[in-house]
């Protein structure tokens, strides 16, 4: 299967003249399978018992499942399901495991846990390797190389068609699809889009062996209708990839989001999302109600909304505790805190420091237990709400914009000097499309 998949991408580049890069690709993944054959050969080495004594158990995500359920079903033992968790919350987002992904793990008769492996896709790889003298595990994240390719797609609504549907019928991932739309419908009054209005968009996609797609963004995208007028969209991106700044904006800087929450942090990293899971020390089946994120002690807490402080205390549970009542009458929580710097009666704006991540109370490591009820008291899922860090860039956040705004524009020129093909028969969108170097 490989060989056909490397000789069809071998055969379609080498017609765009590019002999040498899929020679290289080759090359690099040789060379990283080697990697990983000789990561497992050492370990296992290493391992007193050696290869011959261990079990290979293999199980996957099934509907509604997270990692702990899956693990419990492999048999592994309740400390090593919390060391395994412990070990990839950091690199893993727990949250977007996908029914039908696969774990590995190789085990001795004792029923211990040597290796640990997960392939999120067909190019990551994360491994853990236990320990020996920490009885922990150690993480090893295996890469293959991707192939980074930009597309443009520009066309015009056709009587009786829509963005969305136009960008659906051309192959865009659905996901994709949802930003473009999300972000335009924020200056594009889409009642009063007219057949023959224009739009353009950059996406730059991960592949893997040139055809498998592994991840996408939404770069660029512009409307340009008769009625309601010119309007372009530009993604951010903040050094760090977890930012919440990290969004799309309008060239002077404005967020192209309609109004929403601000995030209690500075960045994401969902270790425990919203609903019904086993929980990590009890092991018991309950509703999670709120979303973890696991953030470094000390980072700062942020108010969500404007609102009144109506909790402000300590329980065994919940540890440091903060509760903000807002207009609408519903209540934004905030659990395990290492330090809470408001007391109830406090006003807070929206985006006011009200505490340190920390991990006291029923807590495994350092994280923000965040939770929203709606004004009868029920919690609800704060993944609905829609959170944006800022409603505008502003220093040194707007100047970095600009410039990558800038590079934006220079990265379309460049895509849209390549020949175009049109998609497909159904529409007259074309798409022009460059490999990276
Ligand atoms: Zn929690």
């Amino acid at each position: 299967m490989r060989q056909i998949l490397l000789l069809f991408s071998l055969l379609f580049l080498a017609s765009c003249g590019q002999e040498t890069k899929i020679q290289k690709l080759k090359e690099n993944i040789l060379a990283l399978e080697n990697q990983l054959t000789s990561l497992q050969k050492e370990y296992i080495e290493r391992t007193e018992n050696g290869l011959k004594n261990l079990s290979i158990a293999q199980d996957s995500v099934q509907a509604g499942e997270g990692l702990f359920q899956v693990l419990n079903r492999m048999g592994i033992n309740d400390e090593q399901r919390r060391k395994i968790v412990l070990a990839i919350q950091d690199s893993v987002e727990l949250s977007v495991l996908r029914v039908g992904q696969t774990f590995i793990a190789a085990k001795d008769s004792a029923q211990t846990v040597h290796v640990f492996r997960y392939q999120a896709n067909p190019a990551t790889i994360h491994l853990l390797f236990l320990n020996p003298k920490t009885t922990a595990f150690d993480y090893k994240l295996v890469e293959k190389p991707l192939v980074k390719k930009q597309s443009v797609f520009e066309g015009a609504l056709e009587p009786g068609s829509t963005l969305n549907g136009l960008l659906f019928k051309v192959g865009i991932p659905g996901r994709m699809v949802g930003i473009v739309s999300g972000v335009l419908q924020c200056k594009v009054a889409f009642q009063q889009a007219q057949p023959g209005d224009r739009f353009r968009i950059l996406l730059e996609e991960s592949f893997f062996q040139d055809s498998i797609w592994i991840s996408g963004k939404v770069l660029y995208a512009e409307f340009e209708g008769r009625v309601v007028g010119h309007h372009e969209a530009f993604r951010y991106e903040d050094p760090d990839p977890k930012s919440t700044f990290n969004a799309h904006y309008t060239a002077s800087g404005e967020a192209l989001i309609f109004d929403g929450l601000r995030y209690p942090l500075d960045r994401l990293h969902i270790t425990s999302p919203f609903g019904v899971r086993v929980h990590p020390i009890t092991g018991r089946r309950a509703l999670h109600n709120g979303i973890d994120y696991g953030s470094p002690r000390g980072s700062p807490v942020y108010a969500v909304a404007e609102g009144t402080v109506i909790a402000s205390g300590y329980d065994e549970y919940s540890g440091n505790k903060i509760a903000v009542r807002h207009r609408d009458k519903s209540t934004s929580w905030y659990l395990h805190l290492d330090k809470r710097s408001v007391n109830v009666g406090t006003n807070v704006a929206p985006r006011q420091v009200i505490g340190r991540v920390g991990s006291t109370g029923r807590s495994t490591g350092p994280h923000l237990h965040f939770g929203f009820t709606c004004p009868k008291g029920k919690w609800i899922n704060p993944a609905t709400k829609t959170m944006i860090a800022t409603p505008k860039l502003e220093g040194e956040r707007l100047a970095r914009l600009k410039v990558q705004a800038q590079k934006i524009k220079e990265e379309l020129a460049l895509t849209e000097s390549q020949q175009p093909q049109k998609v497909n028969d159904s529409t007259d969108v074309r798409m022009r499309m460059r490999v990276l170097p």
